[in-house]
């Protein structure tokens, strides 16, 4: 049961904070590791000054949390928003601890924001926001350290402009310091598509354990982004029937299915999907509670809380986004038998490429897509039994059972490597 009261459950923090105290009691977790890995290692608050077009000075607050360092070096990605919190940077940065830990790859987790709204600044006033928020956590980022990556309103080309930067300080060009690269700057081919690919590999295995076929398969999707529209495309391709797809501005429905193809090319020219005339308007709330097999949330936090996990007519409840589901929603989700892969597993595809991306940086040497999208798959498929054999083995819901096997992997290399002084 979760502990999160109701009027702090839009928390990402609170959320993971509750089932992290759920998973670590049900392992039996001496209370001082639980204490530990509770907290993050260090909380960086940075104060960016930067000059606008028009001249005049702003200063703009920045974060990165470097949660855990226990199984390798920091990774997680940066965002950009105006509604970025520590708070909710801290919750994040635990999560990919967790991520990591699930897809068994060799890193701890981290996460950074910076406040601001990037539809109001100009691409100029982007690049010397980035630039300036990597000299101050310059310290603390590295191929060693802690590996940055894209998250909401960032990109390959900030990634390639914190590259720059740091390469620029330390006096030779180290691609292996960020993830999420341009393909001609060290970046991995698939790293594109893979946390809609991984969304899609795991939707895959639950079928395989309900018995049902792709061409049976009703998908919703809410976010039409780099993760909900590559599982569009992916999952249209593969056959499954798309019949919803949201993003901020609204959403299309067809129960027939849509055509993904011409979506895209609509999204593509208008930047959103509201309005395709291949389907009829529907708010992108509303688009939730449709009767579906599969929903796919990849847009943004919080969007099944307590006041509408009880009309999600889902099936299977794939989280392609970060922290979409609080966590008294969990409850609720459960006792009405959806099938959910948390998003610690869900959309792990993402983290994993970058894994891959970073082996490959520092081994100056680039492997065929083939091999990228082949070695995704197989981590993707053991990571998914693995959750699901752990729930079955301890009686418990998938989304614990993935913290459970996170904190203990987390745990077993802390006691192994033991606490410094
Ligand atoms: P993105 O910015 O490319 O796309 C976000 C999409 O969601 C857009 O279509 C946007 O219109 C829509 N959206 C935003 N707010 C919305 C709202 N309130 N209601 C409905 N739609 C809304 O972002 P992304 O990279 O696709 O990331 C989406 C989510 O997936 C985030 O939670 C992110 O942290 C998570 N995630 C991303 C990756 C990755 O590789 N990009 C990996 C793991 C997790």
């Amino acid at each position: 049961m979760s502990t999160v009261e109701l009027d702090k459950e839009h928390s990402v923090y609170e959320s993971m904070a509750a089932r992290f105290d759920v998973a670590a009691q049900k392992l039996n977790l001496d209370p001082g590791l639980t204490k530990y890995l509770r907290t993050p290692n260090r909380e960086i608050i940075v104060h960016i000054p930067v000059t606008l077009d028009n001249g005049k000075l702003e200063v703009f607050d920045g974060y990165r949390v470097q949660h855990n360092i226990a199984r390798g070096p920091c990774k997680g990605g940066i965002r950009y928003a105006p509604n970025v919190t520590l708070d909710e940077i801290r919750g994040l940065a635990a999560e990919m601890t967790w991520k990591c830990a699930v897809a068994n790859i060799p890193f701890g987790g981290a996460k950074g924001g910076v406040v601001c709204d990037p539809s109001k600044l100009s691409p100029a006033e982007l690049e010397r926001i980035t630039r300036r928020y990597t000299a101050e956590i310059l310290d603390y980022i590295g191929p060693e350290r802690d590996v940055p990556a894209p998250d909401m309103n960032t990109s390959e080309q900030t990634m390639a402009w914190i590259m720059d930067t740091y390469s620029m300080h330390v006096r030779h060009t180290t691609t292996a310091v960020v993830t999420g690269k341009p393909l001609d700057l060290g970046g991995s081919l698939g790293r594109r598509e893979a946390t809609g690919r991984g969304c899609m590999i795991v939707t895959d295995q639950a079928l395989k354990r309900f018995g049902r076929e792709r061409q049976q398969t009703r998908v919703i999707i809410q976010g039409f982004g780099n993760v909900g529209g590559q599982a569009a495309q992916l999952m249209y391709e593969a056959g499954y029937k798309i019949i919803g797809v949201g993003d901020m501005f609204g959403g299309v429905f067809d129960p027939n299915g849509l055509d993904i193809v011409a979506l895209s090319e609509y999204a593509a020219q208008k930047k959103t999907v509201k309005g395709f005339p291949g389907g009829v308007s529907i708010g992108t709330m509303e688009l939730l509670e449709q009767d579906c097999e599969v929903l796919l949330p990849a847009a943004t936090e919080s969007v099944i809380t307590s006041k509408n996990a009880h009309r999600i007519k889902a099936r299977i409840l794939t989280e392609g986004a970060n922290s979409p589901t609080s966590a008294p929603a969990d409850d609720i989700l459960f006792e009405r038998g959806v099938f959910v892969i948390p998003d610690i597993l869900a959309n792990a595809g993402g983290v994993t490429v970058s894994y891959f991306e970073w082996v490959q940086d520092r081994q100056g040497y680039f492997w065929p897509e083939g091999m990228v999208n082949d070695r995704l798959k197989h981590i993707m498929v053991a990571a998914f039994n693995e959750v699901v054999r752990y729930g079955e083995k301890h009686n418990v819901n998938n989304r614990i059972a993935a913290y459970m096997l996170a904190i203990d992997r987390v745990a077993s290399t802390v006691r192994l490597r033991g606490i410094y002084a």
